[in-house]
């Protein structure tokens, strides 16, 4: 595992992510090490889970993020390793590859329920248990038997699926816990305390098609900072009060923002 893809994509005088060239080292077997899901709003809004193993953080990209609910399988693409200083990045790359907000959605340790992880990534099979902050118990990453000759990388497509037991539940945890483990914050405070400037409207406009995606993640950010603010009006009076209107209009939110991207 290397991670030459990883520093291909970024260019690290642009980008406040980590280059990762400090060589790390990682348990073997069955021992709990680090784990981290970020929430990242880029062109699409998604959650990238990754697992630390043999000195990287194995990651999967995951766009609806995942699901407490056993019969929920969620896709997860395979993406290239990140170093394992990644796994508490929080922040704002500006430009570049993976433009736009990172927040550390949540973390903790993973133990791996086989003996051997490469063995299990091959087979494309693997069984795990979470300890983290939001997510607890028993998943399984499946690697889907998709026709592999289609475009769009089908041998990169994988499902993660929550084991039933008992941190297993219908409640929406993305929806349920939408903040960050490290800052407690959400997107908009996370853009504001990079970049304390961003909200001043004559801010300097940044430039061309990077520029304009740009101003579209900031709205983003904003407009879902409202879809959390009308949540916790509606946690205060009771979790079972929030209708199926604000429930809906919640979950379409993403929508929206495809459409405008
Ligand atoms: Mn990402």
């Amino acid at each position: 595992m290397a991670l030459e893809k990883y520093r291909q994509k970024r260019d690290f005088t642009q980008s406040p992510e980590p280059a990762g060239h400090r060589p790390q080292t990682s348990p073997a077997g069955r021992t709990p090490r680090f784990f981290c899901v970020q929430k990242h709003l880029a062109s699409h809004l998604h959650y990238d889970l990754r697992l630390e193993h043999s000195g990287v953080l194995l990651s999967w990209a995951v766009p609806k993020g995942p699901s407490l609910d056993p019969a929920t399988k969620r896709l997860a693409m395979h993406v290239e390793d990140h170093p394992i200083e990644y796994g508490t990045f929080e922040g704002v790359i500006p430009s570049g590859y993976g433009a736009g907000i990172v927040m550390l959605w949540d973390q903790g340790t993973w133990t791996p329920e086989v003996d051997d992880v490469d063995a299990a990534l091959k087979k494309g099979d693997l069984k795990f248990t979470l300890d983290g902050y939001k997510l607890k118990g028993s998943w399984v990453l499946v690697r889907t038997k998709g026709a592999r000759w289609s475009s769009g990388g089908a041998d990169r497509s994988w499902l993660l699926i929550k084991h039933r037991d008992d941190w297993a539940g219908d409640v929406d945890i993305a929806e349920f816990a939408p903040l960050s483990v490290k800052s407690e914050g959400d997107f908009a405070d996370i853009l504001s305390a990079d970049n304390p400037d961003i909200w001043r409207s004559n801010r300097p406009a940044q430039a061309g098609e990077a520029g304009a995606m740009f101003d579209k993640i900031i709205a983003r950010a904003l407009e879902m900072r409202s879809g959390t603010d009308r949540s916790r009006h509606s946690d205060r009076s009771g979790r079972s009060t929030k209708t199926a209107t604000q429930r809906k209009r919640v979950s379409a939110k993403p929508k929206v923002a495809r459409k405008t991207r």
